[in-house]
């Protein structure tokens, strides 16, 4: 089979790439037609502040519900309608989700959530953004300062000028920036210092086991000493033990995502977090 491409590739055929191909196929059509079918759905994981332990905010996180493979992971999906385009739809559809579903919250009297949402480079780049969000912020009456978009270090690397009049015009909207994953991409400091932002989030590699890892430890302080400096508040990501939340609480980290204190969850379940007041324990 492999040979019909002329025998010098002979040695190149590998079973492993078609099953993929096809696998890929399959996800491209499906995920073409997954919106249209309300296959999504949106998660949101708490933002936990550390000197009250309050809940102030949530990162909207998409899932797919395929009704034959189950749950897809976004690790999954986001890369190829990242590849494909999809994901201006799909990003658009969150985007909505999560700011009509922050304006219900607070129409409901909780107290108010920061939402974050994350955008993907191909969202920056479309030239009509602006007026997209606009017209979000319109359409479900959200006060901006209420929104968070998330951007990783990766898509203001490329044409940092540009980048940087983008995100001031999204923040003249009122909207907050965010950077996300910190610390695993190329980030000069140089333009770290130009950019318009309101947030890092330190990536979890980094929390993972940070109590015991003195270099990431010390890594993770420098970040947050630089972020202070910068003006910046700083989220950590992927908190999964009582040990890390202390380490960050000591270190003046202004907030913690992560499993210790909830998995992203359905709105409902999320709410009952809201109704029942739930915090997290500050280690004294
Ligand atoms: P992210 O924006 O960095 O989101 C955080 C990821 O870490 C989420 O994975 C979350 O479930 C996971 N996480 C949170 N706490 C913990 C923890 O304590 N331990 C561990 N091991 N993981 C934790 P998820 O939901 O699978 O999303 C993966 C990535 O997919 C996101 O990373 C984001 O880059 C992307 N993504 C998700 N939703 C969207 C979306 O609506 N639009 C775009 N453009 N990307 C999205
Ligand atoms: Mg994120
Ligand atoms: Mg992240
Ligand atoms: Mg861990």
């Amino acid at each position: 089979y492999a040979k019909r491409n002329g025998g010098n590739q002979y040695q190149f055929y590998r079973p492993e790439p078609i099953v993929a191909d096809r696998r890929r196929l399959n996800l491209e059509s499906s995920l073409y037609y997954a919106l249209e079918r309300s296959e999504f759905q949106v998660y949101y994981q708490p933002q936990v502040d550390l000197i009250s332990g309050q809940i102030i905010g949530a990162e909207a996180l998409v899932r797919w519900q395929h009704p034959e493979w189950g749950l897809v992971s976004p690790a999954d999906f986001i890369p190829l309608a990242e590849e494909t385009g999809g994901i201006i739809p799909l990003g658009e559809w969150v985007l909505l989700t999560a700011c009509r579903q922050a304006k219900a919250w607070a129409n409901l009297g909780f107290p108010l959530l920061k939402m974050g949402v994350n955008l993907s480079i191909r969202q920056l780049n479309q030239i009509d953004l602006i007026e997209r969000l606009v017209a979000i912020l319109h359409q479900t009456e959200l006060d901006p300062q209420w929104l968070e978009l998330e951007l990783t270090e990766s898509m203001v690397v490329h044409n940092v000028e540009e980048t940087i009049r983008r995100l001031q015009e999204i923040r003249s909207l009122g909207i907050q920036i965010s950077i996300d994953d910190f610390g695993t991409g190329y980030s000069s400091l140089g333009y770290l210092n130009k950019l318009p932002l309101d947030t890092l989030k330190i990536d979890r590699c980094f929390i993972d086991g940070i109590d015991q890892n003195p270099k990431n430890a010390a890594l993770t302080q420098a970040i947050i000493q630089m972020a202070d400096s910068l003006k910046l508040k700083t989220v950590a990501e992927g908190v999964e033990t009582l040990a890390e939340l202390t380490f960050l609480c000591q270190s003046n980290c202004h907030a913690m995502q992560g499993y210790f204190f909830s998995k992203p969850l359905k709105s409902d379940d999320f709410q009952q977090l809201l109704v029942g007041k739930k915090q997290l324990p500050i280690p004294g």
